[in-house]
């Protein structure tokens, strides 16, 4: 049987039966897949520790046509973040990246740019040189960025007229971004933020580079906010991981 090559970030793992493992791989050729790895529970098989979770692997698999899981036939580790395992709030991180690229995407949907960016950012979490709350909205950023659910900054995302800048502004998860004082229509997801935060956010939304801007706390803390209600929103509940994210600078 014919057998394809991918780089993919285990994302989600689950035992199955006696010897076996299933898992969520996010590859960077077919997006999110679920692979079925034959004896990965004895104690040597082909994918030693290859499964873990936030492991990146290049992959050998069979691939099924009739939407079951795909066969893995070797897994190799390629790459474990070691900062992730330096700091507790990296590793939080971390986990939460894995659950919104499980949770948050599409079967067979590649992004190959987004993959880049979160093997990239994975390898700087927990290291010197960045704070795990910039890089981990930057990663968000990108994120909603790549899977289309960018919000509106610059017009009102209810009735679309241009917003003008005012010392405090509303922004609506279930809008889809800012919203002016005529639309504030639905009090769920709606958070008040500063003009400084406004800017922030249209400056971070915009950004190609991986490394994050440098803001004020109470700016990062209200960004925070921004995010938390978005993703909440996509996800129809909150992640299991939001209440260990810090919104320190
Ligand atoms: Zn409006």
């Amino acid at each position: 049987m014919a057998t394809e090559k991918a780089l993919g970030l285990v994302v989600r793992g689950t035992d199955y039966s006696e010897t076996s493992r299933i898992a969520t791989l996010w590859t960077r050729e077919w997006g999110k897949i679920h692979v079925l790895a034959k004896g990965a529970r004895r104690p040597k098989s082909n994918f030693e520790s290859a499964l873990d979770l936030l492991s990146l692997c290049s992959i050998v698999l069979i691939r099924k046509t009739s939407g079951g899981l795909d066969l893995l036939t070797e897994a190799r580790v390629e790459q474990r973040f070691a900062g992730l395992r330096r700091d507790l709030s990296a590793l939080y991180a971390g986990y939460y990246i894995a659950e919104l690229l499980s949770d948050l995407t599409e079967d067979h949907d590649p992004h190959p740019g987004l993959f880049d960016a979160s093997v990239a950012i994975l390898e700087r979490l927990g290291l010197p040189g960045g704070t795990t709350p910039g890089w981990l909205m930057a990663w968000e950023s990108r994120l909603l960025r790549e899977l289309g659910y960018a919000p509106l900054w610059t017009e009102c995302a209810g009735c679309r007229e241009p917003l003008a800048a005012a010392a405090t502004m509303t922004y609506s998860a279930a809008a889809g971004g800012m919203i002016c004082g005529r639309c504030r229509v639905t009090p769920r997801g709606q958070v008040r933020i500063m003009e400084a935060t406004w800017m922030a956010l249209r400056k971070w939304m915009a950004w190609e580079a991986i490394e994050p801007i440098q803001e004020a706390m109470n700016v990062m803390r209200e960004m925070r906010g921004v995010f938390n209600e978005t993703i909440t929103y996509l996800l129809g509940r909150r992640p299991r991981l939001m209440a260990y994210l810090g919104s320190e600078s």
